[in-house]
């Protein structure tokens, strides 16, 4: 029979009934160590009582009334994120890649309101991933996500990842933005360096075109910084984020600046559930922690703490590990068997990881995790890591 859930995913055959903190608990009793954290969504671990609370007494007052009408927990979470982040002004959405549509149509509305409309390509970086809308897809142009959908939306030239000269022969008089993530996620945990980030800014101010971040994964406190850009020093005009940003609740956003965003008047961009009263109250509790005083300095412990983890483990392991990647808690190794079997056989003995591209294991747990899981980590991928070698 045809399952009733469309089979769109490749399921590991697992089903959890509660969660609580770092860990995950199966139907039959069984815990799982979660260092997959739903993708990089669950930022503050399962059931934050911060979060639970504020979802409960929201639920209690109101849903849901559209954006028809002002929304003042909008207001208050936006204005938090723009006191700390480069941005003026936040549209909020309910996903990555609608918040990636939303960075690509800012790109090009920008142009048009300067009088510029033959501005609206955008150069993309090989491996990317953006999104599985059509647009988002075009953007990240990987075929096997692409195939037998159709035609490609047109409007993105790719350029290789951290190839600078490659991006400056890519603008051309059509450009409207370069779209880059600061570490891609999916594509395999490649960090772009702050240096070819500054480079970036550099040539997006020299052609006169914007500069947007995918912070979908690597924002919210992911990598240490509340968006992974500040480490190079610079900012985007426009980013996109979601994942960790409603800490389960889903929820996307579009930051910008006050000039980027000239273009975004009454009536040019909308979502009906963006934004509604249900997932600003959780977003509003997770910034309360994101911004808490010492919370970004210990997800950089942490970070360091792994680092120095995974860099004993490849020692250890040189034939089980290719190398290691990644920043912040955004990390992966590149494993030498299939990763998909090394993800399955970390979750047998009750590790949860997630795969990525370039096969890549991936690392992402939530951000309140403390030195004592990671050391639970380390030895469960160091015992499988032995066993698998043999
Ligand atoms: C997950 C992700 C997206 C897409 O987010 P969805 O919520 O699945 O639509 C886009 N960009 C990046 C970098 C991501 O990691």
């Amino acid at each position: 029979m045809f399952p009733s859930v469309m089979p769109t995913y490749a399921r590991a055959d697992l089903a959890f009934e509660k969660g609580e903190g770092v860990y995950l608990f199966a139907a039959d009793g069984r815990r799982y160590l979660d260092f997959a954290s739903g993708v990089a969504v669950n930022a503050l671990g399962h059931c934050h009582p911060r979060l639970v609370a504020a979802l409960k007494t929201q639920a209690d007052k109101l849903w849901h009334c559209s954006n028809l009408y002002r929304v003042p927990l909008q207001e208050k979470v936006a204005g938090r994120l723009c006191r700390h982040s480069f941005a003026d002004t936040v549209f909020f959405c309910n996903s990555g890649a609608e918040a990636m549509e939303g960075v690509i149509k800012l790109m090009r509305k920008y142009h048009s309101h300067a009088g510029n409309p033959e501005r609206w390509r955008v150069v993309v970086a090989e491996g990317a991933f953006h999104g599985r809308t059509l647009a988002t897809l075009a953007a990240g142009g990987q075929e096997k996500h692409l195939k037998g959908f159709g035609p490609v939306m047109d409007g993105f030239d790719r350029v290789a990842f951290g190839n600078l000269d490659e991006m400056r022969r890519a603008i051309g008089p059509a450009t409207a933005g370069i779209l880059i993530e600061p570490v891609q996620g999916e594509g395999g945990v490649r960090a772009a360096s702050p240096d070819y980030l500054r480079a970036l800014r550099a040539i997006a101010d020299e052609f006169g075109v914007l500069l947007a971040f995918d912070e979908v994964q690597t924002g919210n406190g992911r990598t240490g910084k509340l968006f992974a850009h500040e480490w190079a020093g610079i900012t985007p005009d426009v980013l996109g984020t979601a994942k960790g940003l409603g800490g389960g609740f889903p929820l996307g956003a579009v930051l910008a600046s006050e000039k980027a965003a000239a273009g975004m008047t009454a009536g040019t961009h909308g979502s009906t559930f963006g934004g509604n009263p249900l997932a600003m109250a959780v977003a509003d509790a997770v910034l309360d922690e994101l911004l808490s005083d010492g919370f970004l300095d210990h997800v950089q412990r942490m970070a360091e703490m792994l680092a120095t983890a995974m860099d004993d483990l490849a020692r250890r392991h040189p034939t089980i590990i290719e190398d290691r990647r990644g920043t912040g808690l955004l990390r992966g190794f590149k494993t030498r068997p299939l990763n998909g079997e090394v993800v399955e056989a970390l979750a047998a003995d009750g590790l949860l990881t997630v795969g990525a591209g370039d096969n890549v294991v991936r690392l992402v747990p939530p951000l309140v995790i403390e030195a004592a899981h990671i050391r639970e980590a380390v030895e469960i991928m160091d015992r499988r890591f032995t066993s698998l070698a043999s």
